[in-house]
């Protein structure tokens, strides 16, 4: 294939794309498949000279598709959402076409400035004030880590980079129990090791940190002699919505001078709705915010929005600038490669410009709320179920629940096996986790083709597979 087939083969995948997406409903949401079903399919060597496109497209067909689990897919209710609103799967075609490299201004300026304003215009939506500078981001977790880089960097002079932390006294950062996952890979790449991450207790129906015990917390290490950094302070939890209270916390940070990053991944693109800034009343105190627009907001993957309140301590604590990268004559320029870890980046400015201009900021807040308003209607009929127990109550669209397990059966075992069999049907996709050391189900609404009637089928979907597994239990097939 070269460039005179470009229009063809695209024009192809953009139709491609289209039935695919009108079509989704039909799909099991989770392929019923063993691992190593795919990778059997396809051939072990590289070919050695060029095939032509039709038979790599039937192959992409035949050997990929049934090989996917359909993240848009309408009844799509696991992990979180990653929403490719129509308008900006357009637009990144466009990027894939002009393939960029934005690293730099001079390296594609558009995009640069692109994302300053666009950046704003998300600041804005969200509410946070001026003052606050934003940069697109690979992930939530890219932003994290960049956070928690400065964070040490700012605790040690801005000396870490360059001496190292040998002979250093234990850098300390603190968190709740609730936080994600890339807070302790942040602390493990960033050299300040998993045993000076503190994870603090969370309570309340919030599941919020106990800022009285972070406080001890601090003034402890600092009287032990370790040197404590900063904190992440969550909004809107992985597992079942934990969400801090931000003010409590920012008011820690600020009696003990440390830098504050709040992750709001998921929960962050509900905050377009003034009615639920409540969630993260303070953020306006924090040093930096990370929001994933790829998550809820439908701005496809990957497109992680990172505000910061004094971008100069990130930019000194990640800035490389070798001869060959520096743009002469062009001091003031903002150049993102900067901001953030990898050097090299893409576009990825262009789909919140169309996402946001296609959909305005109502549009897009309809369906959060829709989702909201949903996911309490599922949550109230599931508990006053008696064959179901709701086990965390709504943060936004996110609750998790159980289906009671038959006598004489391990309630985990139950949840898990229940799980792994509503997956297995296939018409809705849910995950498990753990809460206060038990197994729920979790769930969460936020793919952008959901409906009304996709959320509350989800209770009988599930009522239905758990009496089937029930009546399999019982009759010794298990
Ligand atoms: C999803 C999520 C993350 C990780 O996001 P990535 O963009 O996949 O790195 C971090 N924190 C929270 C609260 C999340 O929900």
């Amino acid at each position: 294939m070269d460039e005179k087939d470009l229009s063809h083969f695209a024009e192809r995948a953009a139709r491609w794309g289209a039935d695919y997406r009108a079509g989704l409903g039909e799909r099991p949401v989770r392929p019923p498949l063993e691992p190593g079903a795919v990778a059997r399919q396809v051939a072990p060597v590289p070919p050695e000279t060029g095939e032509a496109m039709e038979t790599i497209l039937a192959d992409f067909e035949r050997v990929i598709v049934p090989g996917m689990t359909h993240w848009q897919h309408p009844r799509f209710f696991a992990y979180f959402p990653a929403n490719a609103a129509p308008a900006s799967v357009v637009a990144e075609i466009l990027v894939a076409a002009m393939g960029a490299q934005c690293m730099l201004w001079q390296t594609s300026p558009a995009a640069t400035e692109l994302e300053v304003v666009v950046t704003d215009w998300l600041r804005q939506a969200l509410g946070l004030p001026d003052g606050f500078s934003g940069v697109l981001q690979d992930s939530a977790s890219t932003a994290t880590l960049a956070a928690v880089l400065t964070m040490r960097e700012r605790a040690l002079g801005f000396t870490g980079n360059r001496t190292g932390l040998a002979d250093r006294p234990a850098l300390r950062v603190y968190a709740s129990r609730e936080v994600h996952s890339s807070v302790d890979k942040a602390v493990w790449i960033a050299g300040i090791g998993e045993d000076n991450l503190v994870k603090l207790p969370s309570g309340g129906p919030s599941r919020a940190v106990d800022a009285a015990a972070l406080e001890a917390a601090i003034v402890a290490d600092r009287d032990a002699g370790r040197l404590p950094a900063g904190i992440v302070s969550c909004v809107g939890g992985t597992s079942v919505g934990g969400t801090d209270d931000v003010a409590a916390v920012a008011d820690v940070a600020a009696r003990h001078g440390l830098y504050l990053h709040v992750d709001a991944a998921w929960a962050g693109s509900a905050m377009i709705c003034p009615e639920f800034r409540t969630f993260w009343t303070g953020v306006e105190r924090a040093d930096s915010v990370v929001v994933n627009p790829h998550k809820w907001l439908g701005a496809q993957f990957e497109c992680s929005a990172h505000f910061l309140r004094d971008p100069e301590s990130l930019v000194r604590t990640l800035a490389i600038r070798p001869e060959y990268l520096k743009t002469r004559g062009r001091d003031g320029v903002v150049n993102f490669s900067e901001w953030s870890v990898p050097l090299g980046r893409r576009f990825r400015a262009l789909k919140l410009w169309f996402l946001i201009r296609a959909h305005g900021l109502e549009g897009l807040r309809s369906i959060i709320r829709d989702h909201v308003r949903w996911a309490a209607a599922l949550a109230d009929g599931i508990a006053t179920d008696p064959a179901f127990e709701l086990v965390t109550p709504p943060m936004l669209s996110l609750f998790s629940f159980r289906y009671r397990a038959p006598a004489n059966v391990d309630p985990d075992r139950f949840t898990l096996d229940l799980v792994e069999a509503v997956n297995r049907d296939g018409r809705v996709y849910l995950t498990q986790t753990a809460v206060d050391g038990r197994a729920a189900i979790r769930f969460q609404a936020g793919a952008f083709g959901t409906t009304e009637a996709d959320v509350l089928s989800v209770h009988a979907v599930v009522g239905e597979v758990a009496a089937r597994l029930a009546a399999e239990i019982a009759a010794g097939g298990r």
